[in-house]
């Protein structure tokens, strides 16, 4: 497995809508190294989502682990791959929330995102699955398919003036949220 090189915005992967994945990509083994890489890429940063066109793939091909240790999250979602993914939503409500994302590095903002929606995609073998996902759960789904159409999260902000560094974040925000 190897760590793959991660994006950073104003490359121009990062802003053109990704392709679909054609059925014939789940035997290659080359589109099977992909998705490992991606993973050892995520852990590696210490992310919890990671979508191809943040490694310079254009294809809708993402991949999501949220650790039960993380702070943000309400429950643990073990490792898993959405291909070709439809996002529905379940309602109207919006949540604020504090994103981050690899390819914006050192940067945290607040971004409303659905509380609730559903998930309709394909796993890495190419079989079709569906959940429903909420709370922090749903924003990294929503984060990552936004990635496969050309947006990032700061496009998704409200208030730019919640957009702060990671260090001061800890220093003042998070200090102030205790
Ligand atoms: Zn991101």
């Amino acid at each position: 497995m190897s760590i793959l090189k991660v994006a950073r915005i104003a490359h121009p992967v990062l802003r053109s809508p990704a392709k679909p994945v054609p059925k014939e990509a789940f035997r290659d083994r080359l589109f099977q190294k992909l998705i490992d890489d991606m993973r050892e890429t995520m852990y590696e940063y210490e992310g919890v989502g990671l979508a191809a066109p943040q490694v310079h793939e254009g294809l809708r091909l993402a991949v999501i682990e949220v650790p039960g240790k993380d702070e943000r999250a309400e429950a643990e979602v073990p490792f898993f791959v959405l291909v070709n993914p439809v996002v529905t939503p379940l309602g109207e409500e919006r949540e604020n929330g504090w994103e981050g994302c690899l390819s914006i590095p050192d940067l945290r903002g607040v971004v409303p995102r659905l509380k609730r929606l559903k998930l309709d995609a394909l796993d890495r073998e190419g079989k079709p699955y569906s959940l429903e996902a909420s709370d922090f759960f749903a924003r990294v789904v929503q984060h990552e398919c936004d990635h496969l159409d050309g947006h990032v999260y700061v496009d998704r902000m409200n208030d730019m003036r919640s957009l702060t560094f990671i260090k001061e974040f800890e220093d003042h925000v998070h200090a102030d949220e205790e």
